[in-house]
């Protein structure tokens, strides 16, 4: 009961709103109300420190501190794991998750009540799973991280996971999800036509609906509606008619689609292209004057178009819709507090020289390696930085899908025309110490 309650309401129960953060908090460290603030402008507690205070802690503190440690740490999730010897705290971080703290098992029924409180969830209910929302604002006041959170009765209490959905996507260019100059000036030159389709393509965890995301936030404007069919929704963008697709209602992307074409929206996302159907509609909506924005599971950009002749459209109809295909990739980016510069040895540098792109050759020169210290939990790695290609349709690519060439093809096509691939745009990443070699090799297989 309780979660459907919450569940169809998927962007409500913001625990505070951004445009009410400026004034709502000037002064106070917190996004709701601490139990030690002084009402100056403070450090933030530690979780250490506010463990240290025993008996005396506060649990409002604590369970703030726990978030705001966690986004300094860029973890995605934060697990609250009870056992029967204390609480366990994990973060996933770049993937991973990790052991950070033991909570004191007398605190577990606090903390837990504590985040019901702020996702609006029941906390007389210790049975059943809940779902919910919040919003945590930053002392700093610019930033803030929406928490969907998840509880589950397990056999040594509730456990609790939340997903920080980064407000970074709030704030991001193109730019700063890896994308050179060039590629970002053709996405933009796509995003700003009236019809066609700009897909996103890469496997789960690629950075694609972030890339989306992206686009939307940027073409957003009071001129033009724009609607998203979502599964799920992961940000709330304000102006935006945002709809979570349902099977269960039959809100499919293909019905939903439909539908939403009878709101007369300009922009629509479509959060993936899964389907025969969806693929159908989405190209007829791409066709009849819309802008579509939507993602597809393949391995790079030139795979998309014929992805899309497998899924049953017509050869003129993707070379007469899509504007472009994005390719992704995310890597983790070298930590800048610790990472080692280093000469490579000859052997290395002519299996380097073997791989590397002929523009990027005579930049061969020093190279970094992962260490690990404090700063990026001896991981030698801190944060994910995206690896890009942008295929744009030009006309030689349109004859090759006409006569369905195979990505192979179109690939070269791409290259011939000036497309940096993944490969090259992560190796020149790594030359730059952004990543390693290795990292890029790990996560692209030339
Ligand atoms: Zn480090």
């Amino acid at each position: 009961m309780v979660t459907n309650l919450v569940k169809n309401r998927p962007v409500g129960r913001f625990f505070c709103l951004a445009p009410l953060a400026k004034q709502a908090y000037s002064g106070v460290s917190r996004s709701f109300p601490a139990g030690n603030s002084s009402g100056l402008f403070s450090m933030p507690t530690s979780v250490e420190q506010e463990l240290a205070k025993g008996a005396h802690l506060s649990i409002i503190s604590l369970v703030d501190a726990l978030i705001e440690k966690a986004q300094e740490s860029r973890a995605s999730d934060i697990h609250v794991d009870p056992t029967p010897s204390g609480v366990k705290i994990r973060f996933r971080i770049d993937g991973v998750l990790q052991e950070v703290y033991i909570f004191p098992k007398e605190i577990h029924g606090e903390v837990v009540s504590r985040i019901k409180i702020i996702s609006g969830l029941r906390t007389d209910e210790h049975q059943a799973t809940q779902d919910g929302r919040f919003r945590l604002v930053f002392p700093n006041m610019e930033e803030f991280v929406d928490v969907r959170v998840s509880i589950a009765p397990t056999y040594h209490g509730e456990n609790v996971v939340m997903r920080l959905l980064s407000d970074k996507a709030a704030n991001y260019t193109l730019e700063m999800l890896g994308f050179s100059e060039s590629d970002a000036a053709k996405i933009v030159k796509a995003a700003k036509k009236p019809s066609g389709m700009i897909l996103s393509t890469g496997p789960t965890g690629s950075g694609k609906t972030t890339t989306l995301y992206t686009l939307i936030k940027m073409l957003n404007s009071k001129e033009v509606s724009i609607v998203t069919l979502e599964d799920p929704i992961e940000y709330a963008i304000e102006g935006i008619e945002q709809i979570q697709v349902n099977p269960r209602s039959d809100l499919t992307f293909a019905n939903g689609l439909r539908s939403m074409l009878r709101q007369d929206p300009d922009i629509i996302m479509v959060g993936e292209i899964r389907d025969v159907e969806t693929a159908a509609i989405a190209v007829n909506t791409a066709l009849t004057g819309h802008l579509v924005l939507s993602t597809l599971h393949t391995n790079d950009a030139a795979t998309t178009l014929p992805r899309l002749l497998d899924m049953k459209i017509e050869p003129y109809l993707v070379a007469s819709t899509v504007s472009i295909a994005i390719g992704q990739r995310l890597v983790r980016r070298i930590c800048h507090t610790c990472r080692e510069a280093y000469k490579p040895t000859e052997a290395e540098k002519e299996n380097l020289l073997s791989i590397l792109p002929e523009h990027l050759k005579g930049k061969l020169g020093t190279l970094y390696r992962h260490k690990g210290c404090e700063k990026c939990n001896m991981t030698g790695f801190s944060g994910r930085i995206g690896v890009n290609e942008v295929l744009v349709m030009d006309p030689e690519v349109r004859d090759a899908i006409l006569r369905k060439a195979s990505s192979t093809d179109i690939r070269a096509i791409g290259v011939k025309n000036g497309m940096t691939t993944m490969f090259e745009d992560g190796l020149a990443k790594a030359l730059q110490g952004q990543t390693t070699v290795a990292e890029i090799l790990r996560v692209i297989h030339e």
